[in-house]
C-alpha cells in the first residue's frame, strides 16, 4: 500500500454506472467530480477501502467498504486532530 496513488477527477457520464473506481494496474482512483464535497470524500475514502481490500486480499463486500467509508469520513469530520495526532504536523514551515 506503500505506492504513490494518483487521484483523477472525471467528469460526469451518464453511461457511467459508477462514482469511483480503483485501478491497481497504474495505480489510480477516478472520482466522479461533480458530486457534492462530502459525497466525493466519502466516494474517496471508499475507492482507498478498495485498495486496502485488493492488497490485502480481504474479500470485503460492497457493504462493509461502504459502512467503513462513511465512518471514517464522520470520524475524521468530528476529530479533525486525529490526523494530525496519527501522522504528526503535516504544515510545512
Ligand atoms: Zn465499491
Amino acid at each position: 500500500m506503500s505506492q504513490n496513488w494518483k487521484i483523477q477527477d472525471i467528469e460526469l457520464d451518464t453511461h457511467l454506472d459508477w462514482v469511483g473506481l480503483c485501478d491497481p494496474t497504474d495505480y489510480t482512483i477516478s472520482i466522479v467530480s461533480h458530486q457534492r464535497e462530502e459525497a466525493t470524500s466519502i466516494t474517496l475514502l471508499h475507492e482507498l477501502f478498495h485498495v486496502m481490500e485488493k492488497t490485502l486480499h480481504l474479500d470485503l463486500s460492497e457493504e462493509v467498504v461502504d459502512t467503513l467509508a462513511v465512518s471514517t469520513y464522520h470520524l475524521f469530520k468530528s476529530n479533525p486532530d486525529l490526523l494530525e495526532r496519527i501522522y504528526g504536523s503535516t504544515k510545512k514551515n
